[in-house]
């Protein structure tokens, strides 16, 4: 097979290396360098404590996983390209991760009819040379983990299970190694091999994900509320104490930032209570005009006030026998105030411009994010009332203060949402899950929310939610990884990167495009020369130095590309 890879530059930008943070990436999950003979001490143990099959089966899987992982980045990088150029992804990655050099001697695939034939031959496998350092000359292929990766990522990328096997390997004394690999029921003892992949193959695990979507759809509540979710101190500590009361008739305040979830808090208190059979109303106190409050809370009788065109109850009448929950109870203005301290009082209230006296069962739970204390003393919220609401507060951690329910958190949201929007995701990426936890979540819960739902939206079909999807306009601004010579380097970002291709592309020699740029500059600076060599980043000397040398004035093709002219 006559065959040439294509640039790897593209890999190579995915690869980078944040020593400030502790941590390497290959796009969107972490990586470790770690030395073969770790590696291979490893190998040495598993060997002599479990015994070569299992050994095999172990290294055999974690290669396999690596390989659907890289399989990702296959549809990612090259989108557009021949299915050929997009499948060598996965060689050229294993050969950038060090794996061995991998040069394909027949390929043939068809992806569409889930045709595959692959030879491919391995030179310097680190795992042929860690196993010889250790056992010397043996007789099977031992290029577990290798093979794993090959049959990991080709399965992926082919949508069935493709399983390689190694013919040759250096451990038995070749100078390389050789696999093959074809679909795994073309192969006379295919099934016999299925043990190295079972319980986790990726159709399964597709398949598995989608009956679970199906099981969350059926379950799905109207609301589209869930449990409270989290196992962190400052959570459990909320939530014990609102176990504790739910049986009990006690008015609750809530207390918490924004977006903390304080409904979903007095929803679950309502549900644990006796009262579960009946209302549970909200209101939100900020959303209501201040004149149209107490008509709200307390109803209206017709003629009240203009527009009063019918009779109706409000909210305290429809909680009867259930649960009222005040939102940002802060906001009431202090004649609606005076008129709840009554009705809390007496446990009776009358509508707007009515007279009936109605006797009404509600419990109060009242949410602010608001000090009430200070309102208190600065005027704005009755003390007396302070105290009635105030006899069993419940303070809701914000998101920022019980980190280790971050987790937990989105992949239930992430279940929900891709639920309701008819998505079948495999979960966030690492680098996504690394940035939902070091996020400062000025928003709370409801932020978190909302990502995550955008998230489950930009993210393809079948594939991770990445940090792209959920926090936009991250600024690229290059970054640490591997240059074409293999050096560490501070690599341009994507868009510096396309200039100098676009540049490269043009054909013009460099002096030409200076020439055009400085021409450029002038232009723009409307013939100023300190302005335009500012726009430079040079001294005026320097520009014009660099003026006074420069070839002849170039054109613009139409196309806008760099072009020589002609002379004139
Ligand atoms: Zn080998």
């Amino acid at each position: 097979m006559n065959f040439k890879y294509p640039s790897d530059s593209d890999l190579r930008r995915l690869l980078r290396f944040e020593p400030d943070s502790g941590s390497i990436w290959l796009g969107e999950r972490r990586m470790v360098l770690m030395h073969t003979a770790s590696l291979a001490a490893l190998r040495q143990d598993l060997l002599s404590s479990i015994g070569p099959e299992h050994t095999r089966r172990i290294l055999t899987r974690m290669g396999y996983a690596s390989g659907l992982g890289d399989a990702e980045y296959a549809k990612k990088v090259r989108p557009g390209q021949s299915f050929q150029d997009s499948f060598l992804v996965g060689p050229q990655l294993h050969m950038l991760e060090g794996a061995a050099r991998v040069t394909p001697i027949k390929l043939s695939l068809d992806v569409p009819n889930g045709k595959f034939y692959g030879e491919f031959r391995w030179d310097h496998s680190w795992e042929a040379y860690a196993h010889q350092q250790k056992y010397g000359q043996v007789d099977d292929p031992v290029c577990w983990t290798l093979l794993g990766y090959a049959s990991g990522y080709t399965s992926a990328f082919m949508g069935r299970l493709i399983l390689f096997k190694e013919t040759v390997c250096a451990a038995c004394g070749s100078d390389h190694c050789s696999i093959v690999g074809r679909p795994i029921e073309e192969w006379p003892d295919g099934e016999a091999h299925r043990v190295y992949f079972n319980d986790e193959s990726l159709l399964e695990k597709l398949d598995a994900l989608h009956l679970q979507v199906e099981a969350l759809k059926s379950t799905l509540e109207p609301t589209g509320q869930g449990q409270l979710i989290g196992n962190s101190p400052e959570f459990r500590k909320a939530y014990g104490l609102l176990q504790k009361v739910a049986q009990t008739q006690v008015a609750v305040l809530l207390t918490g930032e924004t977006g903390v979830g304080k409904e979903r808090f007095a929803r679950t208190l309502h549900e644990h209570s006796a009262r579960a059979d009946g209302p549970f109303v909200a209101v939100n106190c900020a959303a209501l005009p201040a004149e149209l409050i107490e008509a709200e809370l307390f109803g209206v009788e017709k003629g009240a006030f203009t527009g009063a065109h019918a009779s109706r109850s409000g909210r305290f009448e429809r909680a009867d026998g259930g649960t009222l929950l005040l939102d940002e109870v802060g906001e009431l203005p202090l004649a609606a105030q005076a008129k709840l301290l009554r009705v809390l009082q007496e446990g009776e209230i009358e509508r707007v411009g009515g007279e009936t006296i109605r006797k009404i069962n509600v419990r109060l739970v009242a949410a602010t994010n608001v000090d009430l204390e200070q309102a208190a003393r600065e005027g704005r919220f009755r003390r007396d009332l302070l105290y009635r609401l105030n006899v069993y507060p419940i303070h809701i951690p914000a998101l920022r203060n019980r980190p280790g329910d971050i987790v937990a958190l989105s992949e239930a949201m992430l279940a929900r949402f891709c639920a309701l929007h008819n998505k079948r995701l495999q979960g966030f990426g690492e680098r996504a899950l690394q940035m939902l936890q070091v996020h400062d979540w000025p928003g709370n819960v409801r932020e978190l929310e909302n990502l995550v739902e955008r998230g489950v939206i930009l993210a393809s079909q079948g594939g991770w939610i990445e940090a792209e999807h959920l926090f936009q306009n991250q600024p690229d601004t290059g970054h640490t990884g591997v240059d074409a010579r293999g050096q560490l380097a501070q690599l341009p970002s994507a868009q510096e990167d396309d200039l100098s291709a676009r540049i490269l592309d043009s054909g013009s020699p460099i002096e030409a495009i200076e020439a055009r740029v400085l021409d450029l500059a002038v232009q723009r600076a409307g013939g100023n020369l300190s302005e335009a060599a500012r726009l430079l980043g040079l001294s005026r000397p320097q520009l014009a130095y660099r003026q006074k040398n420069k070839q002849p004035v170039q054109r613009t093709s139409a196309s806008g590309s760099l072009s020589p002219s002609e002379p004139e």
